[in-house]
C-alpha cells in the first residue's frame, strides 16, 4: 500500500485533541504517491533534500505548503526561496541572513524555525542552548536584518532510543525552551509559537510533551 489513508485519518484525529498539525514527510517517495495524499487532504509536506524538492513541486499542486527540514547549505537556498513555506532546520546565523536575502529577492516572507540539537546523537545537526539563544537574541536585536523572515519556533529530534525517558526529557526541554522564548519576546518575535517534534517512532510522546507541529513519514508512505 502506497499511503496508509487509515492511518492519516487516524492521526488527523489526534492532532485535533492536541491542537497540532501534521508534516507529511515525502522524501523519497514519488509524486504519485504524494498526490494521493494530498487528495485525502493534506497540504503540508516535508522534504529534507533540495534537488529532490525542486523536480516534484513543479509536478504538484502549487497550493502545498513546502517544508525543508534537511540540513541546509546556504548555496542552495536560492533554489526553494521562490516556493518554500518554511524552513525548519535553521542552525546557523549566515543560513538565516540568506534566507531572508533570497526570500527578500523573491519579495516573500519565509517562515523559519530552528533547529536545536538534544539528541545524544553526535551525527546530528542544530544548534545547542547557547547558539540557540544568541541566533534569537540577534534576530530580535537586528529586526531591520530580518525582514523577509518570520521566525515561527524551533524543530527538534529526540535520541533514536528504546528508553521513554530519555525522549520524554528532550522534549521537555524542547518545549520548555519554546515557552521562554514566547513569553520572553512575545512583543518582538509574535510569530514564534511552534514546537516541531515528533516523528513515527515517537510522535505520541511528542504531543504529550507538548508538540505543535509532528514531522510523519514512514507510518504515512511506509518505509524508506
Ligand atoms: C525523515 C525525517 C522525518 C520523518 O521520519 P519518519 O521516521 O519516517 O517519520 C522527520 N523529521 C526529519 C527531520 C526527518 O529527516
Amino acid at each position: 500500500m502506497a499511503v496508509d489513508i487509515h492511518f492519516f485519518h487516524k492521526i488527523k484525529l489526534d492532532l485535533q485533541s492536541h491542537d497540532a498539525r501534521l508534516i507529511a514527510v515525502s522524501k523519497m517517495k514519488p509524486v504519485e504517491v504524494v498526490k494521493v495524499l494530498y487528495d485525502a487532504g493534506q497540504h503540508d509536506f516535508g522534504e529534507n533534500y533540495v534537488q529532490e524538492l525542486v523536480q516534484k513541486q513543479p509536478a504538484l499542486p502549487q497550493d502545498i505548503n513546502w517544508h525543508f527540514i534537511g540540513h541546509l547549505q546556504r548555496n542552495k537556498v536560492k533554489y526553494i526561496a521562490p516556493f518554500i513555506s518554511m524552513i525548519q532546520s535553521v542552525d546557523n546565523l549566515a543560513l538565516l541572513k540568506e534566507i531572508n536575502k533570497q526570500a527578500k529577492k523573491q519579495s516573500r516572507i519565509i517562515d523559519c524555525l530552528l533547529q536545536v540539537h538534544v539528541g545524544k546523537e553526535e551525527t546530528k545537526f542544530g544548534l545547542d542552548e547557547n547558539e540557540f539563544f544568541d541566533l534569537v537574541k540577534e534576530v530580535v536585536d537586528q529586526p531591520e536584518n530580518f525582514t523577509n523572515i518570520h521566525l515561527c519556533g524551533l524543530m527538534g529530534m529526540a535520541t533514536n532510543t528504546r528508553d521513554e525517558k530519555i525522549i520524554r526529557q528532550e522534549f521537555h526541554r524542547l518545549k520548555t525552551l519554546c515557552e521562554k522564548i514566547k513569553e520572553q519576546y512575545a512583543r518582538q518575535l509574535p510569530y514564534f509559537s511552534a514546537c516541531s517534534m515528533g516523528m513515527s517512532g515517537d510522535y505520541e510522546l511528542a504531543l504529550q510533551e507538548g508538540s505543535t507541529m509532528v514531522r510523519i513519514g514512514s507510518l504515512l508512505f511506509g518505509n524508506r
